[in-house]
């Protein structure tokens, strides 16, 4: 039994499931977490339905991280999808495929499994610190902790693991705090910057108050070569929602560079010019411009404002116009919405700073884990799917480096 203190900062998904794996493995864990209680995303995160993961086929789901996928592909590989229900499965969340092919518990909340999960690592007597931030390391290497009665502790375990986060919905937890405690020790890490976050548009005062936070349902957009289908929801300073957040990378970086990004709208996307065109060639005497819109081409209220906007007031009312501005409606977006109100984080740790077991390479004994590294990737379960195998693949990495084992060779 190897009878050694793993300390892991960090009580989400990445930190909870690596804790599982070392308590499994007979390991003293201690899970320090700032907040009064454990997972405070991960429960939000189940609020609009917790999507754990996606059923397509492996290359395709490993194709979502991007520029990262050679970095999660073998922590991805060693723990796929099948496994993430699997588990879930063990805790009595079975899960089911959705018809877009995500992957959600039966319950369709993270509070049942999460429940369940707290009692399994009781019973493996994992000891969880709540109420203990974590402040960085004293001149002797301990760590140092801070309690909400501004009492001070420290810890000094055989190994640790960071399991911090990103830095999206501070009031949950994470909020990036650790990123001078690691760029103090000479850390390289990309700068936090919202992903699956909406985008700003200077919408039209009409648009702004009746309109906010109505849903562009079953849309296409466009932005160059890339196109996404699904949903959108106006909000009063921009557009938010899983069409739009599939392009984060693109337009965060395009807004960088040019100061604006246009997309184009596709608001019917089943319909083809020519049919639209026919439909739209159809229209009543004396009807208005907005009920011939919604009858003859089925826009919502929402979609017809949309399209006003786009075209920065009048409308060509000719059929062919109207058909070319619904297939194609332009919008400028100005930037993205703050980090505070973004699904999760893109930059981070980066991948040149840690080995293949996910330990530092600058600080032997620490490993890092979860949203706290440097990748990203579209909603659709990825972002959970990531945090659970970076877990699981630092929680392995340690036990290797723990048994002595020559360390992994680093990542090129
Ligand atoms: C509204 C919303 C909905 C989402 N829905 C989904 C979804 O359906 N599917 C999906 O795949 N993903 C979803 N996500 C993203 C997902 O929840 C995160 O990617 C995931 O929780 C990250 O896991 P993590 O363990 O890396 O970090 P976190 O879950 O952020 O956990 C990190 C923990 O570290 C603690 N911590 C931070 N700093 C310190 C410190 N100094 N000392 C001590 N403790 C500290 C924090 O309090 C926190 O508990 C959603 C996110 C949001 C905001």
């Amino acid at each position: 039994m190897p009878s050694r203190d793993i300390a892991i900062i960090g009580a989400g998904p990445a930190g909870l499931i690596a804790g599982e794996r070392l308590a499994q493995a007979g390991y003293r864990v201690t899970i320090h977490e700032r907040m009064a209680s454990p997972a405070r995303k991960f429960l939000l995160a189940g609020r609009g339905g917790l999507n754990l993961t996606h059923s397509e086929p492996l290359d395709v789901l490993l194709g979502r991280y991007g520029a990262a996928r050679t970095w999660l592909e073998p922590a991805i590989t060693a723990f796929p999808p099948q496994a993430l229900r699997d588990w879930a499965d063990g805790l009595g969340a079975e899960s089911f495929v959705g018809s877009s092919g995500r992957v959600f518990p039966k319950a369709m909340k993270a509070s049942p499994l999460l429940r369940a999960w707290l009692g399994r690592l009781a019973a493996l007597g994992v000891r969880l610190e709540a109420g203990r931030l974590w402040t960085g390391w004293a001149e002797d290497g301990a760590l140092t902790f801070e309690g909400r009665d501004g009492g001070r502790a420290t810890a000094t375990p055989d190994a640790t693991l960071l399991a911090l986060g990103g830095a999206s919905w501070p009031r949950l937890g994470s909020d990036g705090g650790w990123v001078p405690l690691l760029a103090e020790r000479g850390v390289a890490i990309a700068p936090l910057q919202p992903a699956n976050a909406g985008f700003a548009v200077n919408w039209s005062p009409q648009l702004r108050e009746r309109f906010a936070g109505a849903p562009l349902k079953r849309i296409v957009i466009r932005f160059r070569e890339q196109e996404v289908a699904g949903e959108a929801m106006l909000d009063p300073a921009g557009i938010e929602g899983g069409a739009i957040y599939a392009l984060s990378a693109p337009l965060r970086e395009a807004i960088a560079r040019d100061g604006f990004a246009e997309i184009a709208l596709d608001l019917r996307p089943d319909l083809d010019r020519a049919r639209l065109a026919e439909k739209l060639g159809r229209r009543r005497k004396g009807e208005t411009l907005s009920n011939h819109l919604r009858k003859a081409a089925g826009l919502s209220p929402a979609a017809v404002a949309v399209l006003r906007d786009s075209a920065g007031g009048a409308l060509d009312e000719a059929p062919e116009a109207l058909t070319a501005a619904i297939k194609s409606a332009r919008l400028r977006l100005l930037g993205q919405m703050p980090i505070a109100r973004a699904i999760s984080t893109a930059g981070g740790i980066a991948a040149t700073e840690v080995d293949a077991d996910f330990m530092l390479k600058r600080m032997p004994g620490t490993f890092v884990a979860g949203e706290m590294l440097d990748w990203e990737a579209p909603t659709g379960g990825y972002l959970l799917q990531g945090c659970f195998a970076t877990g699981i693949a630092a929680a392995a990495g340690m036990q290797r480096w723990l048994a002595g084992a020559s360390p992994a060779a680093p990542l090129t």
